[in-house]
């Protein structure tokens, strides 16, 4: 006799996510791994007297999201301080942060804005100085190239920033820092371990909510790797993290030994994270073409030789790259610094979002992974932020999913905590303005599961609902098929399982 399951969900329909389009009623799990994906007849054999049974009662099983690029520690900040996200005009920016302010706190802390939501201009000292004249003040964009201080903030940090990554105006500092400058603001309002962990708690169960069970997490110089090993080894991760490191920490990853996908399998070693440029939002992505308004073509962060250096260093120690590319000249520069690398190392870059015809061609032919973010086609309708920086001609050619997807290029999708919701992403992949840009639900989903799993080299284990793969599912009220394309984002999450365990349950 077969060993009966720990848990069963009948009674709905499960998205194996297979080539074949395979469709079934319930699952068995056992020990964490998927046993048998079948009619709910046969599932129901595997019931014993300890086991869970779930009556999915129609609803949706879909293999778990993966974000293969997001930052757990902002995306816990956003919901630990002021969340500027939803704001529509720089007031409502100010009112979020009054009202979030913590008394205890030095700084008071907003994450997440976006002026094009109100087709304006970035916050300024000026706006800033009405929170606070005394306490220092950062609202953070949301893409986080971009920061913006008050006057207290900018005057105690000015000196320690390069002034082109200042930005001035009439010969006077605006209070918005870009770059290395941000990257000031992000050491003086570094956590400490104590507050590290709230925060990536935080995150972990916002990430459950919205159906994830895997990240692979972009960290920073901090203490957030070493937060991660205590959680893990405290059995308190319920999400499987893969660690990319910035390369500030290479030197420490190479003399500690440690390599790509080393690790438990709750918490893993990625990639080697590097930059190109900066962000179209902080008009910093490097174009072949200026900007529409600036009239210049954008930052190279790291320039192109010391691009080629890290990228063969990185490559000969074997570990995986994740590049952040956004620009057109920046992509063609990170094509021809992966041009000699290992294929086996699933390098990958990171947005990839102004792409032309050769672009396409030589990502689909190259071995190089497209870490796109779906939820980006949020900028590209008309009258959006690409049509203000890039014009709209380049506008519709920006994060061709649609146009890489038929190319043969392989995709993983991620959300950069833009906002961090697959089927937000989902949503947006499908009811993108063109065709280049469009996917259909299929393929969506798809990128978000077994593209992350393929990323993370975990396809043999995660990214198909499928006997003898680990029981990693989100369960939605609704199918992302069925649904109106423009509501998709709007479907609930009913449930969340890892490995077999029920993380997150709106079930009952
Ligand atoms: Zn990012």
């Amino acid at each position: 006799m077969t060993d009966a399951a720990d848990l069963v969900l009948l009674d709905g329909t499960v998205h194996v996510l297979d080539d074949a389009g395979t469709t079934a009623e319930g699952v068995a799990i056992r020990a964490g791994e998927i046993v048998r994906v079948d009619k709910s007849d046969e599932v129901r054999h595997l019931v014993g007297v300890e086991t869970e049974v779930v009556d999915l009662d129609g609803r949706h099983v879909l293999p778990g999201f993966v974000d293969a690029h997001t930052h757990m520690l902002d995306a816990g900040r956003q919901l630990r301080n002021a969340d500027l996200s939803a704001c529509d005009s720089p007031e409502a920016c100010l009112d979020q942060l009054r009202a979030g302010r913590d008394e205890r706190a030095e700084w008071i802390l907003g994450f997440g804005y976006d002026e094009s939501r109100w087709g304006g201009s970035y916050l300024a000292r000026d706006d800033l100085d009405d929170v606070s004249t005394e306490r220092p003040v950062a609202a953070v964009r949301e893409d986080m190239h971009v920061v913006s201080l008050n006057s207290v903030a900018l005057e105690r940090y000015r000196t320690r920033m390069p002034d082109r990554d200042v930005n001035t105006e009439d010969g006077r500092a605006t209070g918005v820092v870009v770059e290395d400058a941000a990257g000031v603001i992000y050491d003086a309002i570094d956590p400490g371990p104590e507050r590290a962990r709230t925060l990536l708690l935080a995150a972990q169960s916002r990430a459950h909510e919205l159906g994830v069970t895997g990240v692979h997490d972009m960290v920073r110089r901090s203490v957030v790797p070493r937060v991660y090993r205590d959680l893990d080894l405290a059995g308190e991760l319920s999400l499987r993290v893969r660690m990319n490191y910035w390369a500030d920490f290479l030197d420490a990853v190479e003399e500690t030994g440690l390599a790509t996908n080393h690790g438990s399998d709750r918490l893993e070693v990625g990639a080697i994270k590097t930059f190109t440029d900066g962000s179209i939002g902080g008009a910093t992505a490097k174009l072949s073409e200026p900007y529409r308004e600036s009239g210049d073509t954008g930052k190279w962060v790291v320039p192109p030789r010391e691009l080629r250096e890290l990228v063969d260093r990185v490559d000969e120690a074997g570990l995986q790259l994740a590049i952040h590319a956004i620009g057109d000249e920046a992509i063609a520069e990170t094509l021809d610094a992966l041009a000699e690398t290992d294929p086996s190392a699933r390098h990958r870059i990171e947005h990839a979002e102004v792409l032309d015809d050769e672009l396409i061609a030589r990502l689909a032919a190259s071995d190089v992974i497209v870490s796109a973010q779906p939820n980006f086609h949020k900028w590209a309708r008309e009258d959006g932020l690409y049509a203000s920086r890039l014009g709209d001609e380049r506008r519709v050619r920006t994060n061709q999913l649609g146009a890489l997807a038929d190319a043969g290029a392989t995709l993983a999708f991620g959300s950069d905590c833009m906002p961090m919701d697959p089927l937000f992403g989902v949503q947006q992949a499908v009811t993108a303005p063109t065709e280049e840009q469009r996917l259909d639900v299929t393929e969506a989903v798809r990128a978000y599961t077994r593209g992350g799993a393929y990323a993370g080299f975990a396809e043999d284990r995660q990214g198909t609902v499928d006997a003898g793969m680990r029981a990693d599912l989100t369960v939605l009220a609704e199918s992302p098929w069925e649904v109106d394309p423009s509501t998709i984002g709007d479907v609930d999450v009913a449930a969340t399982v890892v490995d077999g365990a029920v993380v997150y349950d709106a079930l009952r």
